[in-house]
């Protein structure tokens, strides 16, 4: 496509005019090419997005929500892991303290740590989690973010399932699970998401639109675009047609000479003179019918007769 643009900017047809295609092409070209470059390369990273099946016990009924809530760490396993829900002790919620303990419940075989965002990297509070023996980490976002989550990097704890969820969705288990609910999720891989892939097929398809409105412009403006040639060709009947307008004109009328049998007929027409019809004289003497000879001109530029040119003296 890029090559197609490249010729059609080479070829376009209005070299002389500056507001022409051909302005509009090279500025299409300039931005396919910004368009090329702006694409990350093919190893761009699929984001994956983690399903939480929650589950909890309110007095004697049992809670169960799933909801596709999370994105799956860069570095995370894409594994399925599960069990009980555990808070970093202690009134931080953020687990950068290495010495920060889990309370985990006796029941639990099982635990995922849920660890609120700041304060240190990712890969510290998935680590001070992994070292107490969590089977996974769930991170929610800083407040205020509402329900925003995004693609976490954590380098160094590829062997822990690391999630992301937002907010809204950290602050409901933690309120849970500090009035002394015991909460269950079960952290699920959902699906894939290729950033990269969109971009690509967006710039794929702003390339296109721009060559169609280019081929769409370069069709309408063509015709109106006169080249070299029909621009002199336009100033040569221009020219003509004024040469023409300075030729003497006459109306014949009776007893004229140029009624008399003897005279030629219109060489144009091959009629004869008539009194009342109008003659246009060149400048070589020879005249004709006006509505003959300057139809005649304009076509030929020269008499029917001797060839004498109109535009030269
Ligand atoms: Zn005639
Ligand atoms: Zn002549």
């Amino acid at each position: 496509m890029l090559l197609c643009f490249s010729y059609l900017s080479v070829n376009s047809p209005a070299r002389l005019n500056p507001s022409t295609p051909r302005s509009v092409s090279s500025r299409l070209l300039r931005l396919s090419i910004f368009l090329l470059l702006s694409l990350p390369d093919s190893k761009g990273k699929a984001i994956w997005t983690a399903h939480l099946n929650i589950t909890f016990q309110v007095g004697n009924r049992i809670i169960s929500e799933l909801g596709e809530s999370g994105l799956f760490g860069n570095h995370s396993p894409l594994e399925r892991v599960s069990g009980a829900v555990v808070l970093p002790e202690g009134w931080n919620q953020n687990a950068c303290n290495p010495l920060t303990n889990f309370s985990r419940p006796d029941q639990a075989d099982s635990w995922l740590a849920l660890i609120e965002r700041g304060g240190c990297t990712f890969t510290h509070k998935i680590n001070v989690a992994a070292e107490k023996g969590a089977n996974g980490v769930i991170i929610y976002n800083y407040p205020g973010t509402g329900n925003k989550v995004f693609p976490m990097s954590h380098q160094g704890t590829e062997n822990i399932v690391a999630v992301m969820i937002g907010n809204l969705k950290g602050m409901e288990l933690l309120q849970l699970i500090q009035k002394g609910v015991y909460v269950t999720v079960i952290i699920e891989v959902g699906r894939m998401h290729m950033p990269w892939l969109s971009h690509y097929v967006m710039s794929l398809f702003t390339l296109l639109a721009a060559t169609i409105a280019y081929l769409f412009l370069y069709c309408a403006w063509r015709p109106q675009v006169p080249n070299s040639s029909t621009r002199r060709q336009r100033q040569t009947k221009a020219d003509v047609k004024k040469a023409i307008g300075q030729l003497q004109l006459r109306v014949l009328k009776e007893g004229d000479k140029e009624l008399h049998p003897n005279e030629d007929n219109c060489v144009v027409c091959l009629d004869t003179y008539r009194p009342h019809d109008v003659i246009r004289i060149l400048s070589c003497k020879h005249f004709f019918h006006k509505t003959c000879i300057d139809p005649w001109l304009l076509a030929h530029r020269t008499c029917p007769m001797c060839k004498c040119d109109v535009l030269k003296p």
